[in-house]
């Protein structure tokens, strides 16, 4: 199981950023988010979305990240510009994987130091300054070898069919 927690979540300001943490997750093969604080909005968003497009995926929000972190049963990530290098560190995280649940954290704007010290892997995609949204989707294609984009969805009332060029979307039986 691969479980995206979302921090810091600031109402009105972060909400496309976390709506978007949460597609992001959902299309490249986590399993749930959890969306830290007041962010209902997001939570329907990507509640809707899955409705329509299929899954499985949960979306969750939680009142605090704490007990989350200190007591998954599994390893931590939290993706981080001051992390280690993710070239250097995916191999662990996949064995990581293989063996028990993983937990994503992104942030918002800073990150308290306790979560940098309660991860088991602090990340960077690159040690540059970026958004939580491109570093979460390197990762999990990282993480996942590419096997994310073959993946089947369940129950969808509707799917796009791919093509060159123009917009197609048929109602599922
Ligand atoms: N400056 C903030 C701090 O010190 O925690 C981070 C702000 S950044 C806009 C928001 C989130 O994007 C971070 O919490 C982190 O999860 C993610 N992020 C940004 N750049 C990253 C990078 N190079 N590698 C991994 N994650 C990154």
């Amino acid at each position: 199981e691969v479980v995206v927690l979302r921090l810091g979540h600031r109402p009105g300001r972060d909400d496309r950023m976390t709506t978007h943490i949460g597609l992001t997750a959902r299309a490249l093969g986590a399993d749930r988010a959890l969306l830290v604080g007041d962010a209902s909005q997001s939570e329907t968003t990507v509640r809707d979305i899955t409705t329509r497009f299929g899954g499985p995926f949960d979306v969750e929000v939680v009142d605090s990240y704490r007990d989350i972190i200190r007591d998954w049963a599994g390893t931590v990530v939290h993706l981080t510009m001051y992390g280690e290098r993710v070239q250097d560190v995916e191999e662990d995280i996949r064995a990581a994987h293989a063996e028990g649940p993983v937990l994503v954290v992104v942030g918002a704007e800073k990150v308290p130091f306790e979560v940098y010290d309660y991860a088991d892997f602090n990340v960077g995609v690159t040690n540059q300054p970026h958004s939580e949204v491109a570093a979460l989707s390197v990762f999990l294609d990282r993480l996942f070898e590419g096997r994310e984009l073959e993946r089947e969805w369940e129950d969808a009332e509707r799917e796009v069919i791919p093509m060159e060029t123009g917009k197609r979307v048929e109602e599922v039986e």
